[in-house]
């Protein structure tokens, strides 16, 4: 599979450019709106091709592939012009700051025939897939509840758009808790119904988009999901707990980048570890992409994964305005 970058952002640098190349994709050109960034960008991440100019990009036939990780506020736009051009799509979440434009998105696709994925990199770790499996063989018996810690310290280089731009998708919620969202929905195999929240702000942003946010998400099956996710948190480790009729799931060090993590399961026989083969979150994603482009499976998280996702976070994002609990409405 041969790659169009559309955006030079921080997270293909560190995370996805390896990760294409690391399953044997090549990445042929890059988007950026700067010009003279997009050739420094070009040159340290050894991509030949560069541009200030998506037709161009587009219009470039040796592009099978484009991958999205411009400001939030631009996946739609461009997702729906590489579509126009043929191109599949594996585009980051959030897919777009509306759910009907996600929507629009994902139709686009498939009337296009092409492959449209999300960047839900969680569902690909093998932490995640252990607990969906210990889940589905009914190690805890029925799931009642479940708690999301994933609060982190946002690194000063990451610290512009993403907290002081709401209209560019900024804030803590349409950057983390889509990917709660996208997680709880892999583990357990189930949909969000409705949700409440309250938010912080101002401990890291200056604009008022939230820089923590709590909350409670209700599934089909009446489990209730509490989260945790923010910016601000300095010492904190992250985690995912299940708790069943018959046991509990504790996954610690889970909600991240890395191949890392450990999980325990506490039932009537005492406690014991899973046991875990770890790999590239990533990769993982990338190579599922290509195997879907070439016979037609489906990628990791598809768009309608995007789509719940976004909107569980776009009712998260109105109840905590309005201090009401929020249908989620796909
Ligand atoms: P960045 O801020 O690094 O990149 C976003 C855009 O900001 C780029 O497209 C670029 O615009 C511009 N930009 C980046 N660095 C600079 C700079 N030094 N100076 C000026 N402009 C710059 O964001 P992220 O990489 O963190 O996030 C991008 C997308 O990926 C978001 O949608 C985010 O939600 C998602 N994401 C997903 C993750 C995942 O694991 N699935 C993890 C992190 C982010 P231009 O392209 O025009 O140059």
């Amino acid at each position: 599979m041969k790659w169009g970058l559309i955006g030079a952002s921080n997270i293909a640098k560190t995370c996805v450019i390896g990760a294409i190349r690391a399953v044997g994709d090549e990445v042929v050109s890059v988007l950026s709106s700067d010009e003279g960034r997009v050739q420094q960008y070009a040159q340290d991440n050894d991509i030949n091709h560069y541009t200030n100019d998506i037709d161009q990009l587009l219009s470039n036939p040796t592009v099978e592939a484009v991958y999205i990780s411009t400001k939030n506020n631009l996946h739609k736009e461009q997702a729906l012009l590489a579509i126009a051009a043929g191109k599949h799509v594996m585009c980051e979440k959030p897919l777009a700051l509306t759910v009907e434009d996600a929507k629009q998105m994902v139709d686009a696709a498939e009337k296009a025939g092409v492959v449209f994925a999300t960047n839900h990199h969680l569902r690909n770790a093998a932490t995640h897939t252990a607990l969906r499996r210990a889940i589905q063989a009914g190690e805890i018996g029925k799931p009642l509840a479940a708690r999301v810690f994933h609060a982190v310290s946002l690194p000063p280089h990451l610290q512009g758009w993403r907290i002081e731009h709401a209209a560019d998708g900024g804030g803590v919620i349409l950057d983390i808790t889509v990917h709660d969202a996208d997680t709880l929905r892999y583990v357990l195999g189930d949909d969000p119904v409705e949700v409440t929240a309250l938010t912080q702000t101002g401990e890291m942003s200056k604009t008022g988009a939230p820089d923590s946010v709590m909350g409670v998400i209700r599934f089909k099956s009446g489990l209730l999901a509490q989260f945790h996710d923010s910016f601000t948190a300095k010492y904190s480790q992250t985690g995912l707990e299940i708790i069943g009729t018959e046991g509990t799931l504790v996954a610690r060090d889970v909600m991240t980048q890395r191949p890392v993590g450990e999980i325990e399961l506490i039932n009537a026989e005492g406690s014991r570890k899973l046991a875990l083969e770890h790999h590239n979150l990533y990769e993982t994603g990338f190579r599922q992409f290509s195997k879907a482009v070439a016979d037609h499976s489906q990628p990791a998280a598809t768009g309608l994964d995007g789509i719940w996702s976004l909107a569980t976070g776009i009712a998260v994002v109105e109840a905590a305005a309005t201090g009401k609990t929020v249908p989620v409405s796909v």
